[in-house]
């Protein structure tokens, strides 16, 4: 049973997050509608349930992520569900050996420290509900498919893979951690040609919010990938 369950999207004011809390709305869960601009996290939330909660986080901030786990733990005491969802996509294409190293630290940030940092912070209001964090990856940052293009991206990608996987050691037994793929679907990171609809790529992530699934995995599709 999911009714009363209680989840956090980041990044979720457009795109695969905005559609990631509409898809957790139908299964019944409670939705902390999370962007760095409140108001277009209040835009949003609108569009979707009254029942949604909007909250300013800036991903980066650790001021921001401070004032949320502040709000999270005074408001609801706990949380059952993460999911890391922010995201950057800074050198398109590029080839490693002309992509500013610039872009390799803010992708690093955004996509990488980013979620370390907020499931640090909230690691403890999820061990209370033995919750799970869901990061969501890329398989651009699997180990085989590190090609010199598009580098920075990928090497944040990777990175969120090897904290999902120390994260997940770091919580056995209370929460469980995993990283998901949601396919190369069309927002505006994903653009216009991508073969997947935002819907089909939400669905995987809320999929994976329904049930725990174990701890420590790479999905895609609904099935587990090589990390
Ligand atoms: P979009 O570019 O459509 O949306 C990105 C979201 O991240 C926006 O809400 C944006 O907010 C938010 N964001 C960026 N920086 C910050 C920050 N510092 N603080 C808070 N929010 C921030 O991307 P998608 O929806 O396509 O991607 C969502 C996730 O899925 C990403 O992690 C991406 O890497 C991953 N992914 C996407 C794929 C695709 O094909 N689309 C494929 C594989 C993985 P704002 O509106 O304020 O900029």
């Amino acid at each position: 049973m999911t009714a009363s369950k209680l989840a956090l999207v980041t990044g979720a004011n457009r795109g695969i997050g905005f559609e990631v809390c509409r898809q957790l709305l139908g299964k019944g869960f409670r939705v902390i509608l999370a962007a760095r601009d409140l108001e277009k996290a209040k835009q949003a939330a609108q569009q979707l349930s009254p029942e949604v909660i909007p909250v300013a986080l800036d991903v980066t901030s650790s001021e921001s992520i401070e004032q949320l786990r502040t709000w999270l733990e005074h408001q609801h005491g706990g949380l059952d569900v993460l999911i890391n969802n922010a995201g950057i996509y800074p050198d398109e294409g590029q080839n490693i050996l002309k992509v500013p190293v610039h872009a390799f630290r803010e992708a690093m940030e955004v996509n990488a420290f980013a979620a370390l940092e907020i499931s640090q912070a909230l690691f403890p209001l999820l061990e209370k509900r033995k919750g799970q964090i869901i990061n969501v990856s890329s398989e651009m940052g699997a180990w085989e498919d590190l090609h010199p293009s598009t580098s920075a991206y990928r090497l944040s990608k990777l990175a969120l893979n090897g904290i999902t996987l120390m994260l997940s050691r770091a919580g056995r037994g209370h929460i469980s951690v995993n990283a998901v793929c949601p396919g190369w679907v069309r927002t505006d990171m994903g653009g216009p040609d991508a073969p997947g609809s935002v819907q089909e790529g939400a669905s995987g992530i809320v999929w994976l919010a329904e049930q725990v699934r174990g701890t420590g995995s790479f999905y895609q599709n609904r099935q587990q990938i090589d990390w």
